[in-house]
């Protein structure tokens, strides 16, 4: 509607213009023509009277040529005529101040002078001198006067006409511009406008529907095309997007069964002492040479070994499991004494001592358990592969302020921090750019695969956290996990 209005307004003033440029034109034509005629009546007119008024004047003097001339004029011509001496003082000083010596010399050698009134633009009055009587010290001159008033009339109608066509293009382009902004710009553009808003809030369904064969339709095609194309392409993007978030859980989750098939062994022999104590107890049992309250004894016993064995298991089969992610509230002291608890068993084995620090106090974060506990377990894991000879890992747990660094897109703010610290035999700084690098390990083949910090640090930072790493070859690491905090209690 706003546009067919800039157009018409654009079109009218260009057409008020032409108008007015052809009136322009047109009176100064007109003017030229109306000159030209003038000046063909007066020299007529002066070619007639000129002979008649010299014998005239010869005859009958100043009064007869004054009578004959006011005989003409009353003959309602539209040139006027009269009897003037030249030059000054010898005559009409009006007429005579309005000629010049040479204008003068021009009229004594018989010759006629054509004078137009200069003063202003437009002509309006046209005067002709012609020498009659040429005596010594004067000249008795005929002076011929038309008017020019039909010209200024013919230029008032021309403008009037002009502002009337005007006037009427304005209200007939605007009467045009609602329609044809209303019928064919208006209804289709908003029409357009609210599809390229709903494109813009992610709403590809419903093309839009335009009548005609305009570009306003063609446009509406394009855009019913590119939503197509929009739509298949976001499929696509979607499609690849699960099966790299698929692949990435695929990964994860053979990351986990490695640890698990690192901790097996730890739990095999940590099974080991339990089954022992089961089967000893259970072989008394079984020989039926034991006293009610010995049997009783020995059953709880069997029973308290065979929970703690289930117990051992249950954390292997939780950790190994392909749970679906669900993000909510987690106590992070709980899944980092879940982690701890489930390499006890390695740690013992590989002569470890875990020690989990802090309050106690639980540290919310928001996040899967699974994941987190995931990468907790990875962390714990490779520093009691990092102490070949034993030694102790600390895991530490704090509420900070942590500053997110160069590269992380976090916000600065209240953070849960778990550490993993060894004393075990480091990491070299060149290594040390390396170690979140997928396939990046420095174990032996079949002892390490180079995934676990990579994963670590991808689900990190899908919770919106990152991972810190301090090293001193020889002395031991230090791994960070920045969670952000949900608060403690
Ligand atoms: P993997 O343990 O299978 O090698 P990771 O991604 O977990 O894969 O670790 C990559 C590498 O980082 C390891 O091979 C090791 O060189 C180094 N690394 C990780 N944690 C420690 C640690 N606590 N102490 C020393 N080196 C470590």
């Amino acid at each position: 509607m706003k546009l067919a209005a800039k157009l018409v307004t654009v079109v009218i003033v260009l057409l008020i213009l032409l108008l007015a440029v052809d009136a322009y034109l047109s009176v100064q034509w007109m003017r030229r023509l109306h000159a030209a005629d003038i000046q063909e009546d007066m020299a007529l007119l002066s070619d007639y009277l000129r002979p008649t008024l010299l014998d005239m004047w010869k005859h009958e003097g100043d009064d007869g040529v004054v009578k004959k001339l006011a005989d003409l004029n009353d003959k309602k011509s539209t040139i006027y005529a009269k009897w003037v001496w030249l030059p000054e003082g010898k005559s009409d000083t009006e007429h005579s101040s309005k000629l010049t010596a040479d204008q003068l010399a021009v009229l004594r050698n018989g010759q006629i002078i054509n004078l137009p009134d200069t003063s202003s633009d437009t002509l309006k009055q046209q005067r002709m001198y012609v020498p009659v009587a040429i005596e010594a010290e004067r000249i008795g001159v005929l002076e011929l006067v038309e008017s020019a008033t039909w010209l200024s009339v013919y230029t008032q109608h021309v403008v009037v006409r002009v502002l009337l066509i005007t006037v009427a293009m304005i209200l007939i382009g605007g009467a045009v511009a609602m329609l044809l902004g209303l019928v064919s710009i208006g209804r289709p553009l908003n029409r357009l406008i609210y599809k390229a808003r709903r494109i813009g809030d992610g709403d590809l369904t419903g093309p839009v529907v335009l009548r005609g064969h305009d570009e306003l339709t063609e446009l509406a095609g394009v855009m019913n095309d590119m939503c197509v194309n929009l739509g298949a392409a976001q499929r696509k993007a979607a499609d690849e997007a699960d099966a790299r978030l698929n692949a990435m859980e695929q990964l994860r989750h053979a990351d986990r069964l490695t640890t698990v098939g690192r901790l097996a062994s730890g739990i095999a022999h940590e099974l080991g002492t339990p089954l022992n104590v089961v089967s000893g107890r259970a072989g008394m049992v079984a020989r039926g040479d034991l006293s009610n309250d010995e049997t009783v004894k020995y059953a709880t016993i069997i029973k308290s070994q065979a929970d703690r064995m289930t117990q051992i298991i249950r954390q292997l089969l939780d950790f190994a499991r392909n749970q679906s992610v669900k993000k909510q509230s987690v106590d992070m002291t709980e899944v980092a004494g879940q982690a701890v608890s489930l390499l006890q068993p390695l740690g013992r084995r590989e002569n470890v001592e875990l020690v989990l620090e802090g309050g106690g106090g639980a540290l919310f974060a928001r996040g899967d358990a699974g994941q987190l506990n995931q990468v907790i377990t990875n962390l714990i894991m490779n520093a009691i592969q990092a102490m070949p000879r034993g030694g102790r890992v600390n895991v530490g747990l704090e509420e900070v302020h942590g500053i997110p660094p160069e590269g992380v897109e976090a916000d600065a703010g209240s953070y849960v921090c778990i550490s993993v610290a060894d004393i075990g035999q480091g990491i070299s700084d060149d290594d040390l750019k390396h170690v979140f690098e997928p396939f990046f390990t420095t174990k032996d083949v079949g002892e390490g695969t180079g995934l676990g910090l990579s994963i670590a640090y991808g689900i990190v930072r899908e919770h919106g956290g990152w991972i810190d790493v301090s090293s001193v070859p020889g002395e031991g690491s230090r791994f960070s996990v920045y969670l952000p905090s949900e608060g403690m209690s």
